[in-house]
Order: structure tokens, then sequence, then C-alpha cells
């Protein structure tokens, strides 16, 4: 689910009404896409057989955009999911049994086979469940409601290059309800650019092809500057009374101020790392280097790279997260999240978006209240900390 920018999306546009069209209103809406298709060198062969027989709005698509998503979901809950024991058994045998492709892709995109396989199995459970769903049909249905702009419009007219190349056939082009395509979920603007043919038989094939689907992910990586100096993060333990406000440095500045790796490895000497709480002081603790952020141009959420990150940990052979997870009082649902933005926006400590999620630029606006009110400056949007703000505004 390349999410920003290829995954499935969060709902954020006004959800289509989900009345059916008129089948003359779907035939319009078609052949409105030709001129622009036949631009982009899609050949009117081509077009007519990508809708031969494709329904056209899907009702369970229509469904799946009013559906709640993941939103507010404390990250915890979603690293349990994310980083069952069954998948990192699953993992460590995909590991064993590509062990030659995984040598390859790591020399190839100076990506490590952790992370491409971490990727791979929360996108598609390595491989298993890359999506059943047509993706002409759904990422039509999409466009034909404008669900979240023009986005599903241009993401179909990739779809049909796609097609134009002869990469896969209309009826096997298949994925998420999103249009999020086979075991690396790319949609087809990501497939365009960043998919590869690994194995060699001229079809850049993330579908059925395991040694395309990971360099895949590893090219993807690697484009959006993966960095392989450094890992994505470590799990670490800080020492009594660490000092928060001091968060962002050198990985050696760090080790000096005596953080430690929780799996007993030494911190690299070098490189600029992040102090991330996801649940507060005294819950687990990351320095979190500049790949996390590569990780979230695979998904914006952090709870996702986090996972991401943990699960390559595990499947490498590192410790679970020793550290308590804060209560579930203390959390913030998105309407919290939403209140505690515009409420730092009001007092000019955050300048984003209030959409409820938590992210990057929360965190420092957090960092820069508690800083400001003398707290403990773990960056983490708690209930406690919306509390203080509401009564320090009264
Ligand atoms: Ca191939």
């Amino acid at each position: 689910m390349v999410g920003g920018t290829a995954a499935a999306p969060e709902p954020r546009s006004r959800p289509p009404d989900g009345t059916a069209e008129p089948q003359s209103d779907v035939r319009a809406f078609i052949e409105a896409l030709r001129p622009d298709a036949r631009n982009r060198g899609v050949s009117d062969a081509t077009f007519d057989r990508a809708f031969r027989d494709v329904a056209l709005p899907d009702p369970a698509i229509l469904a799946r955009t009013k559906a709640q998503g993941e939103f507010g979901r404390p990250v915890w809950d979603y690293l349990v999911g994310a980083v069952s024991p069954g998948r990192i058994a699953r993992g460590r045998a995909a590991a064993a049994r590509l062990d030659p492709i995984l040598s390859r892709i790591e020399a190839a995109y100076g990506v490590p086979r952790w992370m491409v396989l971490a990727i791979w199995g929360v996108e598609s459970d390595f491989g298993a469940s890359g999506g059943a769903t047509p993706v002409i049909r759904s990422l039509a249905t999409l466009a034909q409601a404008s669900y979240r702009g023009s986005l599903f419009r241009d993401e179909l007219l990739s779809a049909l290059t796609i097609l134009e190349r002869g990469d896969i056939a209309p009826e096997a082009m298949k994925g998420s309800w999103a249009g999020a395509m086979g075991q690396v979920q790319f949609l087809p603007s990501n497939y365009l650019k960043h998919a590869v043919d690994f194995d060699g038989d001229g079809r850049r094939d993330i579908w059925t092809s395991e040694a395309d689907a990971l360099a895949s992910i590893a090219a993807f990586l690697r484009s959006l500057g993966w960095n392989p100096v450094v890992a994505w993060g470590y799990a670490v333990a800080l020492p009594p009374g660490f000092d928060l406000s001091g968060h962002r440095g050198d990985l050696g500045d760090f080790a000096a101020r005596d953080v430690r790796r929780t799996d007993g490895q030494k911190l690299p000497r070098s490189g600029l790392a992040s102090l991330f709480l996801p649940g507060g002081a005294g819950g687990p603790a990351f320095l979190i280097t500049d790949n996390f952020e590569v990780i979230r141009g695979y998904n914006t959420s952090d709870s996702y790279a986090l996972a991401i990150g943990h699960l390559a940990d595990r499947l490498a052979g590192g410790p679970a997260l020793a550290a308590p997870w804060p209560s579930a009082a203390s959390r913030l649902d998105k309407t919290g999240l939403q209140a505690l933005q515009a409420g730092l926006a009001a007092e000019g400590l955050y300048d984003g978006e209030a959409d409820g999620r938590a992210g990057p630029k929360l965190r420092e606006a957090v960092r820069r209240y508690q800083v400001r009110a003398g707290l403990a400056v773990d960056g983490y949007a708690s209930a406690d900390l919306l509390a203080h703000l509401r009564a320090s505004r009264r």
C-alpha cells in the first residue's frame, strides 16, 4: 500500500454517494478518457480491451470509500498486528528460501534484505495476498466518483500505460480495492517509476515474480534516498535522567550520552538521528534516521514506518520491545489529535494540517510546547498534554 505516494489511501475527500450511474454516463466517462490515454501512447485496441467486460461502477469499491480507516489506532496496536509471531516465522522462512535473490538485491540497491522482506510481509504477507480486485475496474470506479480529486483518474491512465507496455494482461492486473497492485502494492504511477524486471524475463511482474517484487521494493526505497550506511533506526534504552530536550543529533553523540541499543550491538559512530518516543517517556525508545522518512515515502504513517522497521529487526533476529506501552487512557484518538493540532496552531507552535494524524511535524510542535511549559520533552501527543494545553488556555 505505497501510501502518501502509492498506498491504499486514507479516505480524505468527500465520499461519493454510491448511486448507480446510468450506463450511458459510464460510456461517456470512459470515452472522455480516450484522448488522454492516446496522449500517453495507449492504443485504441489496448484501451478497448481494458474496458471490455468492465462493469462500472463497482458498488463494493464505493462502499469501501465510506468505511472508517485506521485513523487514531494507537501505534502499539498496529505493531502487534503487523509484527506477529506468525509473520516473523514466515518472514524468516522466506529469507532462507530466497537467500540468493536477496543477496543480489542487496548488492544492486544497497537496501538490507530485512527491510525488503518487512515491507513485502506487511504489504502482501510475503506475496500471499496481493489483492484480488481487477485494477481497471476499481480505479475507474474511484475516478468516476472523483474520489480524492483527480488522483485515481491519473492512476487509471497510468494503469492503461502498463497494459500498453504488455507487462501484464488486463485480467491478471489485480490489486487492493484502491488500486494498489500485487505483492508490493504499488499504485500504477509508482509501478511505472519504480518497478523493475529482476528475473530478466523482459516483464516487470510484481504479481507473480518474487524476484521482480522484492527488487521493486528495494528500487523504490533506493530512489527515495535510502542510505545504506545506517539502519532505519535503532531500538534503544535511555539511561536514567536522560535529557530529552537534546533529541536530535549524531549517533555517536547519543552513544556518548549512554544511549544503548537493546540488541546489544553498538550504535554507528556517525549519522544523524532523532529520538522517537511513540508512547512517551518510559515507553519504547528509538533513534530514527533519515531512512525512517524513506519508509514513510511508502506509506506516510508513523505507525507503518515503525512497524516496518521493527519487523525488519525481528526478522534479523533482534529482540522484542521490552519497555511497556502507555495505558489506553493516555492516547488521543483522531478527534483528540485534531483538537491538539488546532490548539498548538492557535499557540503559534504548529503550522501543519489539523488532520488528526501524528507525524514528525506534530511531534516537533508538542516538543516546543513542552519546552515552553517546562514539561518532560518527549514529543508524545497524549491526552495529558491536550488537557494541559486546554487548562493553560482558560
Ligand atoms: Ca520479470
